[in-house]
């Protein structure tokens, strides 16, 4: 028998409101990394602490990856969202220093990049703390912004997401341009900046033994970004780029990351921005829209 099933929207937010980008631009990009480092790994089976060869995977990110990026990204003047969990934090602090230091920002990214149970909502808050603390504790930071590992959620994250105070989140699937999200109780929650699967790294480039995926080309991974790139310009949406130093920071991976870039800045009309420029500009454009509203109704 099919239980009963009350229909619930996911997201009580409208779609995102067409408007302006920054004047002379027609869509924004966002190059955005997920340094998950090890945690994910040892959280997948922390039998995998001993296991060195499974673990070497995530350490190639502060030995290389990370690196790496960072010299492409000073190369051609662009800045990042970094979101991190607060493991890597304690385990890779100089890494994360680099990033700071080059002027990226940090967000956060779970701690140890658990899972979320939609029946564990304890394991989840403890997740979301730990992941502050690590920031606020060992880098002096308190992020802005949060993403869930692995695009998990629960009926009660984004409430979590607004009591903790952030200005965006990264969780919902549905929409291509940036909106605020609106909890249970009417309240204004975070600006989501929302993310797909196309432009995530992991989805055409993971592979272990542990998760057998097909390896595609870098060619067919341009081409695929490239073709995202298109439409999104077209519509005057938003390019998230979801990658992952332990992934995209191999070198033919990079190369490829290099020659993307460079077809994008190729474009007139391109706002690089990392997220919380986006999301500070969307809320300055919606405080905008507020005021023009109450103008209107003085009329
Ligand atoms: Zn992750």
């Amino acid at each position: 028998m099919i239980p009963p099933i009350p229909p619930k929207p996911a997201n009580l937010a409208d779609p995102a409101p067409d408007f302006p980008w920054p004047a002379g631009k027609r869509c924004a990009v966002i190059p955005a990394f997920d340094v998950d480092a090890e945690s994910p790994w040892l959280i997948m089976d922390p039998k995998n602490v001993d296991r060195l060869v499974t673990l070497s995977f995530g350490g190639y990110e502060a030995r290389v990856g990370v690196p790496k990026i960072l010299e492409h990204l000073r190369s051609i003047e662009l800045k990042a969202t970094f979101f991190t969990p607060g493991w890597t934090v304690e385990n890779h602090t100089k890494s994360c220093e680099s990033l700071l230091k080059a002027g990226h920002e940090l967000a956060h990214h779970g701690y140890l990049h658990k899972w979320i149970d939609p029946d564990d909502y304890p394991t989840e808050v403890d997740e979301m703390d730990r992941g502050i603390e690590a920031h606020e504790r060992v880098l002096g930071l308190r992020p802005r912004g949060y993403r869930p590992p692995a695009a998990t959620s629960s009926e009660r994250t984004i409430e979590l997401v607004a009591d903790r105070g952030f200005l965006y989140c990264s969780v919902m699937l549905d929409d291509v341009n940036p909106n605020r999200h609106v909890l249970k109780d009417g309240r204004p929650g975070p600006v989501d900046i929302p993310f797909w699967w196309t432009l995530d790294d992991s989805m055409v480039s993971l592979y272990s033994l542990s998760l057998p995926r097909p390896i595609a080309t870098s060619q067919q991974i341009y081409d695929l970004w490239v073709e995202e790139f298109d439409a999104i310009y077209d519509w005057g949406a938003t390019y998230h780029l979801l990658l992952h130093p332990q992934i995209i920071g191999r070198p033919g991976r990079l190369a490829m990351l290099r020659r993307l870039l460079e077809y994008i800045q190729g474009h007139s009309g391109v706002w690089f921005a990392t997220c919380e420029e986006v999301a500070n500009f969307w809320i300055k454009k919606e405080k905008g829209q507020g005021a023009k509203a109450k103008k209107g109704a003085r009329r």
